[in-house]
């Protein structure tokens, strides 16, 4: 038997020195697209409760956003909805707490300064359960600078946010339902406000010498439709079923599920607490969620000696698209995007979702992903206002099919 053993470790030292790992850096790459990352300053937030004609109304949880409020007269109110800095994507994040002492309803006009309205109102009493507002007791303003929403309040606590609220405590608890021997819980690092950045690291058994899927979500914290898929998307890889587990015997999935914690607590449009968007620092890491979780990646990569194959950056906008690379890029699993999103459509033909193709030429982490691995980046976005059981069926769906065409790889 000693001697079998002895024989075993010859052989795995001969193969593991048969085939010499190239270890990975962190790399600054030049883009024709540049981006300025350093930091901007942005407006802080200003925690505050009003209490006027019979009810409070406050911003004090994290994700609220209320910048100002006023009466404009009985049983009308106007919330003044402004973005950290500018410039800025348009996405103005609105989210606040209403409790009464009475029944009545109310008017309430949310200014958005600068802004333009984007998001369907929603209510919640319990932040797990939302409804739209509904269309009749909802209007936007000329040029959409402003939107007017008729709201029921009562003695029960009620939120009203532009999207379901998903903060970086939400995120937390959601992580840790994921609870199995796969998955590893952890952080890369912290935040300037010193918030936990998230991170799973998912498989069967040894990560050594696995091939690796990165997903990410959350870098723009308005952005909880894409943030729905992804948990959706992961939910379905961790399923203890066939495909599955054969999925992580062969595959490691690192997961950073909140990119900017300090961004969604903040109730930011788009930005980290550094004033920046994080989805430009690809190429340069100035911002430190950038940063720690490419080490985080590199480190984890080069200790198991695997390779990335492919990352999914989880986004929303204005309707489903897939961002993929154009035909001048050639990963290391050439002509899988469009494979994968070819099954999602025939198996979800109510998918709506659109594919664009752009070079690698710009500081995202979509284009990160080539740079630094030659792997296969994906932007997956999901529409503001795409169905809740949609984006479901769409995050699962593409976790069975992107199993089963990486398990064929
Ligand atoms: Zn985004």
């Amino acid at each position: 038997m000693t001697r079998f053993f002895a024989a075993c470790i010859c052989l795995a030292i001969f193969a593991s020195c048969d085939k010499s790992y190239e270890p990975h850096k962190l790399t600054e790459f030049e883009y024709t697209s540049k981006v300025d990352t350093n930091d901007h300053p942005i407006v802080a937030k200003e925690d505050r409760q009003y209490t006027v004609q019979g009810f409070t109304i406050d911003n004090l949880f994290d994700a609220a956003r209320m910048n100002g409020f006023k009466e404009l007269g009985t049983n009308q109110f106007e919330i003044q909805v402004n973005p950290e800095n500018s410039p800025i994507n348009m996405s103005p994040w609105y989210a606040f707490r209403l409790v009464g002492t009475e029944s009545k309803t109310i008017d309430i006009t949310l200014n958005y300064a600068n802004g333009r309205h984007r998001y369907w109102p929603k209510t919640s009493a319990d932040r797990n359960n939302w409804q739209l507002v509904d269309s009749s007791r909802f209007s936007i303003g000329a040029d959409s600078l402003s939107a007017t929403m008729t709201i029921d309040i009562s003695q029960d606590t009620l939120y009203i946010a532009a999207q379901e609220i998903i903060n970086s405590t939400d995120m937390k608890h959601w992580t840790q339902s994921l609870n199995s021997a796969k998955v590893k819980h952890g952080s890369p690092g912290k935040t300037r406000l010193g918030r936990d950045i998230l991170s799973m690291d998912i498989t069967n058994g040894s990560a050594v010498g696995k091939d690796v899927l990165v997903v990410l979500s959350r870098q723009h914290p308005p952005e909880v439709t894409g943030n729905l898929a992804m948990m959706h998307f992961l939910e379905e890889i961790v399923r203890d079923n066939d495909l599955s587990n054969k999925f992580l015997d062969k595959y490691r999935v690192l997961v950073y599920p909140m990119m900017n914690p300090d961004g969604v607590d903040l109730g930011h449009w788009r930005h980290n607490e550094g004033g920046i968007d994080l989805n430009r620092d690809w190429a340069y890491y100035r911002q430190p969620e950038v940063r720690q979780v490419c080490e985080d990646v590199i480190a984890k990569v080069n200790a198991s000696e695997g390779e990335v194959k492919l990352g999914l950056d989880f986004h929303s906008t204005w309707s489903d698209i897939y961002y993929i690379y154009d035909d001048t890029v050639k990963s290391v699993i050439p002509g899988f995007a469009r494979e994968w999103i070819g099954n999602i459509f025939e198996e979800i033909p109510e998918d709506q979702g659109i594919i664009s193709p752009f070079a690698v030429n710009s500081p995202v982490s979509k284009n990160w992903f080539y740079s630094e691995f030659k792997a296969e980046g994906i932007t997956y976005e999901i529409g503001d206002g795409t169905p809740r059981d949609l984006i479901k069926k769409k995050g699962q769906v593409g976790a069975q099919e992107m199993m089963k065409i990486l398990l064929e790889k």
